[in-house]
């Protein structure tokens, strides 16, 4: 294999430029046309079918059925698991070399279709232009950065040396991995975590979002042409709670790689635990859940800074992304002035269609989020100061005007609890020390940012601000692969950091191997 450049990460389009957007517009339309079509389970490279059906919609046009997918049974799943265990036989032997060259390639193919990737999240998931750009480039990202570190686990690796021994140790894969995404970077996540199984040696199922399994089935039919061999990937989409559990309970289940809502995160680190009849091994599991980010504007900050950071972190993909700015904390002395200019800016967000490129926000991605979204800014109507927004229309796509609660109490609910959506609150700190005891006094711990000129306090901020990803006078969205390695503190899970170094090691366990140096050997 000819040696890899260094990593850098995919550039992002341009869509102001005539030509680039007209390209979008086609892909756009080209996968409007293919709206409607029925598309098959993949296990053991079988298409399959189920009895149930599940309908996935555009959320800015509900009316829009994107397609329908198999809802597979219980008895699917672990068909599929059984599947990729006789797979992952011969699998495991696969060199890092060959798989790393098979995850180049699904990065050529993306890069192909990357303005019909594009296009699919625009509908599917309802992300703007950009947002659903970002999302793709995360995912090629992914293919590039994971196949380099595979690259350098593979193979031996030094340790200490010894006399008279030959010590190595390697790194070596588990087995089949059940990888459960979101639906809310429904081609970076889901992307994420199945490249890295299989660049690590393993075998994978996936079951994508329910709210977004026609992603889910173009990157399956990615990895099928990138050559990775049958049951190697499978593709199972349907209900979380029903062939989602039958996998996680399955003993022949390695590992579980899920990303998502806190409570079923814990359901599934609690299912996994318990050893199943058969089983030989203790299940691995990484759970990267919920956040409530809080940004501190110190009596110091740049508003003019500060305020587009935390617009864009609070609104940016409607609020639902799991490093959100959902939180705002104000020094007591700019707290006014801050929302003076925080609140023109929010009210000139245009809320409209996510393939209308004009539009600023889209919709939630669905009424479950609508209904729950809406309740908690009744709640908040309680709680806060409406600034901005507080209103909802679901009657043809499910869309939240962008929603701002000032004057908050820390401990208020919409303060405490993820609300995944247009919302944010915002705080007043009496001072530096105040505000990080804000930031900190929720049960999440995932991004968070400061504003601040003052070098003591952003000093303070780096060892007392807890959580995973912290940024210093910028927003907390917006992580890069490579860059800014992901994953959250307490309840936002186990802090796998994605795109970081560190992540394959995850997917493998290590074996040490010492040689004894004999005179018979040697001669051989
Ligand atoms: P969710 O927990 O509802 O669903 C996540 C996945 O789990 C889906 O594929 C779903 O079908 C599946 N699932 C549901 N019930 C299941 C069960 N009982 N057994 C097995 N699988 C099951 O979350 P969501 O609404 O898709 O995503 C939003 C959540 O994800 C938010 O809380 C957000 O903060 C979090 N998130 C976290 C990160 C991170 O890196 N920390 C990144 C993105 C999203």
């Amino acid at each position: 294999m000819k040696k890899l450049p260094p990593f850098k990460n995919e550039a992002y389009q341009d869509f102001s430029k005539k030509p680039v957007a007209a390209k979008l517009q086609a892909a756009i339309r080209k996968v409007r046309a293919s709206f409607g079509r029925e598309y098959a389970l993949i296990i053991g490279g079988e298409r399959l079918r189920s009895d149930q059906k599940l309908e996935s919609r555009n959320p800015s046009d509900k009316k829009e059925l994107i397609g329908i997918f198999q809802k597979a049974t219980p008895e699917q799943g672990r068909q599929a698991v059984e599947v990729a265990h006789r797979a992952f036989q011969t699998w495991r032997y696969e060199p890092a070399e060959k798989r790393a060259e098979r995850l180049l390639n699904v990065g050529k193919l993306m890069r192909q279709r990357r303005n019909e990737l594009v296009a699919w999240c625009i509908l599917e998931a309802g992300k703007t232009w950009a947002e659903a750009d970002a999302d793709v480039s995360e995912a090629i990202d992914f293919t590039e950065y994971y196949s380099r570190q595979a690259l350098r686990l593979g193979g031996p690796q030094k340790t200490q040396p010894f006399p008279g021994e030959k010590p190595e140790l390697r790194y070596i894969p588990l087995g089949v991995v059940v990888v459960i995404p979101p639906w809310n970077f429904p081609c970076a996540i889901l992307c994420g975590m199945t490249f890295a199984a299989l660049v690590s040696g393993n075998t994978v199922v996936l079951k994508p979002s329910s709210d977004t399994p026609g992603i889910g089935a173009q990157v399956a039919d990615i990895l099928v042409e990138a050559g990775f061999p049958e049951g190697v990937f499978n593709f199972v989409p349907g209900s979380g709670a029903t062939v989602g559990n039958a996998m996680v309970e399955h003993p022949l289940t390695r590992m579980i790689a899920f990303t998502g809502s806190k409570e079923v995160g814990l359901d599934i680190v609690d299912r996994a635990a318990k050893v199943q009849p058969g089983q030989i091994w203790i299940k691995r599991v990484i759970a990267e859940m919920g956040g409530k980010n809080a940004t501190i504007i110190d009596e110091s900050a740049d508003l003019d800074a500060a305020v587009p950071g935390t617009v864009a972190a609070a609104f940016g993909y409607q609020g639902q992304k799991c490093s959100a700015g959902s939180r705002i904390v104000v020094h007591q002395k700019l707290y006014d002035q801050f929302v003076e200019k925080f609140v023109p800016k929010v009210k000139a967000l245009k809320v409209g269609p996510a393939a209308d490129p004009t539009s600023n926000v889209g919709p939630v991605i669905s009424q479950g989020a609508f209904d729950s979204i809406m309740s908690y800014i009744e709640i908040g109507k309680g709680e806060g100061k409406l600034l901005t927004g507080g209103e909802g229309d679901s009657s043809y796509g499910y869309y939240i005007q962008p929603t701002t609660f000032a004057d908050v109490d820390p401990h208020a609910r919409i303060a405490q609890e993820e609300i995944f959506g247009p919302v944010t609150a915002v705080m007043r700190a009496k001072n530096f020390d105040h505000a990080l005891e804000i930031a900190n006094c929720t049960e999440y711990g995932l991004t968070g940012a400061v504003f601040s000129a003052n070098r003591k306090h952003l000093e303070k901020a780096r060892e007392q601000f807890f959580c995973g990803n912290l940024y210093l006078n910028r927003k907390c969205t917006g992580a890069l692969v490579g860059v800014h390695p992901f994953g959250g503190f307490n309840m936002s899970g186990t802090d796998s950091k994605a795109g970081g170094s560190d992540y394959l090691l995850l997917f493998t366990q290590a074996k040490a191997i010492t040689e004894r140096i004999t005179k018979a050997a040697k001669r051989k």
